[in-house]
């Protein structure tokens, strides 16, 4: 009987030892998979799902800050599962006492263990209607720098301390990854457009290049130029200047696709580049671009103010383009074909 219980016991922690040693390499793996990706978007479904799979949920959701200069958390829109209510603000200010005990006390919450320790949910009171069975918070650097929601597990089964201490473990390899992200998007980020800097565009055009070159597939470029914009500034002035760029920027990110990526050029320049799409296609989009910056009416101290664009397309050629700037500069061309033409107008390259 002695003999018996030893060797249970011996197979029991042989047993716990080979999923220990299963569970180790599946951190591996996450770590290598969240490391692969600075795409911010990218990187926090692959975090959510991973975590859905590995702790068996159906929702998931998580908190990042928006900016360096943000003072709060907000819910990133890829969450899974929960069911957000309109009208309620579900952002987390960075000072709320449950903040500050993850910070002090870093480990898996739930709602309850909040309210019991700090008395009431310590600022988390927008969660409550989502009902998260557990909060995990980010914390890289010392910093908390965000939190994951999650729903109950399918079983119905509670946490156990090993998932906790598990899920805690990939939490700081999210917290890592969601840094780097971060940073790489800033330094590739125009803080004043919000869209993509020239160097970042050129990296990433270079690479689309190739691709589709390999894969057949056509690829163009739209460049862009204000129309008059300096005496445009000259008469109302660099801030309206400033405010009517910022519009702009906004106007080409809102009617190209995820896929596609915008860049500020240069000072009043922006470019576009267009996988898997033909110049008709892209001068379709050129002329919807515009139009819609033709027709928006700026609202500056009583003013009503309006300005037009010059456009150019250009599309992929690997017999002409030996690098990106090639590629560029047709059509850089094409725009200038267009102010010679009297401006506010698209021209294709040929
Ligand atoms: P064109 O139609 O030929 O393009 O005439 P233009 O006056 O727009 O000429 P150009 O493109 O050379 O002008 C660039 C002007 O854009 C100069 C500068 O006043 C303005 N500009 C560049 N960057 C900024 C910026 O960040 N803010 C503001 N407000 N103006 C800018
Ligand atoms: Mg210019
Ligand atoms: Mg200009």
């Amino acid at each position: 009987m002695q003999h018996d219980m030893t060797e249970q016991s011996r197979e029991n922690n042989q047993e716990e030892l080979e999923k220990q040693v299963f569970d180790l390499k599946q951190l591996l793996e996450i770590s290598k998979s969240l490391n692969s990706t600075l795409d911010y978007h990218i990187l926090i479904d692959s975090i959510l799902y991973t975590i859905m799979g590995q702790m068996k949920v159906l929702k998931a959701a998580l908190y990042a800050k928006k900016g360096i200069d943000s003072t709060s958390f907000s819910l990133h829109r890829n969450y899974k599962g929960f069911e957000l209510e309109p009208g309620i603000d579900y952002s987390l200010p960075e000072d709320i006492p449950a903040i500050k005990l993850f910070s002090k006390d870093y480990r898996c919450y739930t709602l309850k263990e909040i309210k019991k320790i700090l008395g009431n949910y310590g600022g988390l009171d927008c969660l409550v209607s989502l009902n998260p069975s557990l909060l995990v918070p980010l914390k890289t650097k010392g910093v908390i720098n965000g939190l994951i929601l999650l729903g109950d597990q399918i079983l119905g089964t509670d946490f156990t301390g090993y998932e906790k201490e598990y899920i805690i473990n990939i939490a700081t390899l999210a917290a890592i990854a969601i840094n780097n992200a971060f940073l790489f998007e800033m330094t590739t980020t125009d803080m004043m457009t919000k869209l993509r800097l020239k160097h970042y565009f050129y990296t990433v055009l270079m690479e689309k290049m190739e691709q589709s070159a390999l894969a057949n597939q056509p690829l163009c470029v739209i460049m862009t130029d204000i129309d008059n914009f300096k005496h445009f500034n000259d008469t109302y002035g660099h801030n309206c200047g400033d405010i009517v760029l910022k519009e702009v920027a906004l106007i080409i990110q809102k009617l190209i696709r995820p896929t596609d990526i915008a860049a500020r050029y240069g000072g009043e320049e922006f470019c576009v580049m267009l996988p898997s799409t033909t110049p008709k296609q892209a001068k379709t989009i050129a002329d919807r671009i515009r139009s819609h910056v033709e027709k928006t009416v700026t609202d500056y101290e009583g003013m009503k103010l309006s300005i037009t664009l010059s456009l150019g397309v250009a599309c992929y050629d690997p017999d002409l383009d030996i690098s990106a700037k090639y590629l560029i500069d047709r059509a850089d061309k094409a725009m200038y074909r267009s102010k010679q033409e009297g401006k506010n107008r698209v021209s294709v390259w040929e």
